[in-house]
């Protein structure tokens, strides 16, 4: 009995749906990694993966590395993972030989998919000396949300959060990096390339250290010859990658690396030595402006509420997206259908989006439309059917009748906002 094989159906799904975000961790988790294109079955004969062989790129295509450096750089990392998943190690570094610096966007104060992935670079980077490994320094600024700072790889955590960091404040916030500079001298500093963060203060960092930085990083290679790194980066308008080797300030895409998921990190609180100089802003944040969700871009739309076939109560769903201010899309079916108009449609011939939150009603999950939301944070499924692929890729799904669920949901928030408006007006 003690030699029964226990089976995890979902655990088995997502090892195969390469799609699914946490497909790299489950395979790490059942031994079967980049690092074993072999396992044993559940009845005992061994089981052959052929698409063990290469990785998916930033643009969602598979790329097979035939030097072999990548494979086996990530077959080493993975068999560390897979080793540390049950121990969950909790990892304090007391003398760090160096420190690579991370600054992550922290949208919405929590970390975002890709500064897990540039946490994960970093660990790369201070790991790679076993006897002599590195802090991740994080830099965080403003208010932020998050509990799981050690969890993503953060040894020492600089939390900055004067109101002088509030809203878009390039000056200050470089004037504390180089406070930072200064204290801690990094030997890496690593920041997301994403449009409303990173790219913009990672650049600004590099001018003023007077490096060149490397954008739109998405691989990091042991280079064999001199013992450094050698990172591939997208340029020419992404249609080509450009090797070189890695400088010190480096601007990272999503999937750059894994994300850590095998260890807990102390994330120290530090402090700056010494108190920060008035920075004399030419820049004023006027704050944010409302804008119509329905006219932001569907790739860069935060909250996406999406309506498949299944939507049957056009007026509901339309009524729907407006009390959450939510951005429409819709899969082809909805639009070759003429409900939806053609640039709402997502996925492989529609558009890739990138949402924190995407809704999916009464879509149910063709290989095409999961593509496009392959890098969404989170996916809600609104669905009649349980079995169907958009529920099983779903972080929460919601099975039922699309219009009673919609329904439902309108007068939940409409309820929640006037009982805010009630205490606003009582206080
Ligand atoms: C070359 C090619 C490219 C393509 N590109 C794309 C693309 O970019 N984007 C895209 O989306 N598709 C694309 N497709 C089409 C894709 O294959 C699917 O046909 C399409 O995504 C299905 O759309 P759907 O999920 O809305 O419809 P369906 O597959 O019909 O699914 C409807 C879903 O609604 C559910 N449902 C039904 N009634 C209710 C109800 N009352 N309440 C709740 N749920 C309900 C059902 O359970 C089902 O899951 C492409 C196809 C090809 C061949």
């Amino acid at each position: 009995m003690k030699d029964d094989l226990r089976r995890d159906p979902r655990k088995e799904w997502i090892a195969r749906n390469r799609l699914h975000p946490d497909h790299q961790r489950v395979l790490a988790e059942l031994g079967r990694g980049a690092a074993s294109a072999e396992w044993l079955g559940p009845n005992g004969l061994t089981r052959r993966d052929p698409h063990a062989v290469g990785f998916i790129g930033p643009s969602g295509l598979k790329r097979i590395d035939r030097s072999g450096t990548q494979q086996a750089a990530t077959a080493s990392d993975t068999r560390q993972r897979g080793a540390a998943v049950d121990a969950r190690k909790w990892i304090d570094i007391e003398t760090p030989a160096f420190v690579v610096a991370v600054v992550p966007d922290m949208s919405a104060g929590r970390l975002s998919s890709q500064d897990r992935d540039v946490l994960g670079l970093a660990r790369r980077l201070a790991d790679a000396d076993p006897q002599r490994p590195g802090a991740v320094l994080a830099v965080l600024f403003g208010e932020h949300k998050e509990d799981s700072l050690g969890e993503a790889g953060i040894d020492r955590l600089l939390h900055l959060d004067d109101d002088a960091f509030a809203g878009y404040t390039p000056e200050a916030r470089l004037a504390a990096l180089l406070a930072v500079e200064r204290q801690w001298a990094p030997r890496y500093w690593l920041l997301p390339d994403s449009a409303l963060g990173g790219a913009d203060l990672g650049r600004r960092l590099a001018a003023r250290l007077g490096e060149r930085p490397a954008t739109g990083v998405w691989q990091l290679n042991a280079d064999a010859g001199n013992g450094g790194w050698q990172c591939l980066a997208r340029g020419a308008a992404g249609t080509s990658d450009i090797q070189r080797p890695l400088p010190r300030v480096v601007l990272a895409l999503a999937e750059c690396a894994e994300p850590v998921y095998e260890a807990r990190h102390a994330a120290r609180p530090v402090e700056l030595a010494q108190k920060l100089p008035e920075t004399l802003s030419r820049i004023r944040d006027m704050g944010a402006v409302a804008v119509d969700p329905a006219g932001v871009s569907l790739a860069e739309a935060e909250f996406i509420l999406s309506a498949g076939n299944g939507v049957k109560n056009w007026e509901g769903y339309h009524r729907a997206a407006e009390v959450l201010q939510a951005t429409k899309g819709a899969s082809r079916v909805a639009v070759d259908d003429g409900f939806m108009p053609r640039d709402r449609q997502v996925g492989a011939t529609g558009t890739w989006v990138t949402a924190r939150v995407y809704v999916a009603v009464g879509i149910s999950g063709a290989i095409q439309h999961l593509q496009g939301i392959q890098s969404c944070d989170k996916v809600v499924a609104i669905n009649s059917d349980g079995g169907c692929d958009m529920v099983k890729r779903a972080d929460l799904a919601v099975l039922g009748d699309a219009s009673q669920i919609l329904e439902a949901l309108v007068a939940l928030v409409e309820q929640y906002r006037q009982q805010q408006q009630e205490s606003r007006d009582a206080a």
